[in-house]
């Protein structure tokens, strides 16, 4: 059967309309655009559980920093809706900045743990930005299901605890982190790597198996972990570590000396200018 077009709703009022009508579990997509193909694999499996399926694409400037690339973040809404128009999803949620934010809105969502460690001492405008804008998105669609990517571990775990904390009734859906054939997790910032960039940043998800290979042999010693992955990452001379972190996936308090079941390793490096993330749970979750 030929996969129907969405379609492409601008304003919450229309959105609640079209909610109004329908009957069903409402998978939901929230993206800030760029799409590539980890986004596509959340739509995928969006639309293989649930009936219907509800992407948005909204560029969330609460999220970015005075100092982050809010003007240039790498979106274009035209071929974003072509990438996403042989999914069989239902509804593109689109709307404008103006149409999201009243003139005199002043509400900030604030998480008082789990968003203060990892990215979000790097990074502190961050959570809170993803949370009031989830939030809002949440309440306007009203989905059953949501999917997020491991690729950010973190954001993931703290919309799980938001859903816990705020009583929202969602199933908060896990998807795999999508690679480029030599490893890299694809995310929208790597149209800022230069082909060097690219190549060289296999190094990243190399160190990553290099850990899950020492520990699927049994060693658990951060030292000899970390030193393990450190030397693979500064091999590449155009590379530094903002940080290699061993934290429980529960609370995300770092381990000092042993790494225990149920725990998150998280890596962000600097590529040239561009800052990576890339991560894995052991065990998987
Ligand atoms: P973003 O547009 O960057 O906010 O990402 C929207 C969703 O896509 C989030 O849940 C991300 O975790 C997820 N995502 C981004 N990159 C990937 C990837 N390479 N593999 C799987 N999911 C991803």
């Amino acid at each position: 059967m030929k996969n129907k077009a969405p379609i492409i709703i601008n304003t919450i009022s229309n959105f609640l309309l079209w909610r109004k009508n329908i009957s069903g579990s409402i998978g939901f997509v929230p993206t800030m655009g760029g799409i590539h193909k980890g986004h596509l694999s959340l739509v995928k499996k969006s639309v293989s559980y649930c009936d219907f399926t509800v992407v948005s694409i909204f560029l969330n400037p609460l999220q970015f920093a005075k100092n982050e690339d809010l003007n240039t973040y790498p979106s274009n809404t035209n071929d974003d809706l072509k990438l996403l128009s042989n999914y069989n999803i239902s509804v593109v949620f689109l709307p404008s900045k103006q149409e999201f934010f009243s003139t005199n809105f002043s509400m900030k969502i604030v998480e008082g743990h789990l968003s203060k460690c990892l990215e979000g001492q790097k990074r502190p405008d961050f959570f809170p930005g993803v949370l009031t804008i989830i939030t809002k998105l949440f309440n306007i669609i009203s989905p059953s299901h949501a999917f997020f990517g491991k690729k950010d571990p973190q954001q993931l775990l703290i919309i799980k605890k938001l859903c816990e904390d705020f009583n929202y009734n969602i199933k908060i859906v896990a998807c795999p982190t999508v690679r480029e054939k030599n490893g890299l997790a694809m995310s929208s910032r790597n149209e800022y790597l230069t082909k060097d960039e690219k190549a060289d940043a296999s190094v990243i998800f190399e160190s990553i198996q290099e850990a899950q290979l020492l520990i699927k042999s049994g060693v658990f010693s951060i030292f000899k972990i970390k030193s393990e992955m450190e030397a693979l990452l500064l091999s590449c001379p155009n590379l530094k570590i903002d940080y290699i972190s061993f934290s429980s996936c529960s609370t995300l308090i770092e381990y000092k000396k042993t790494l225990k079941k149920n725990s998150l390793v998280s890596i962000a490096v600097f590529l040239g200018h561009t800052r990576l993330i890339d991560s894995f749970f052991y065990p998987d979750i």
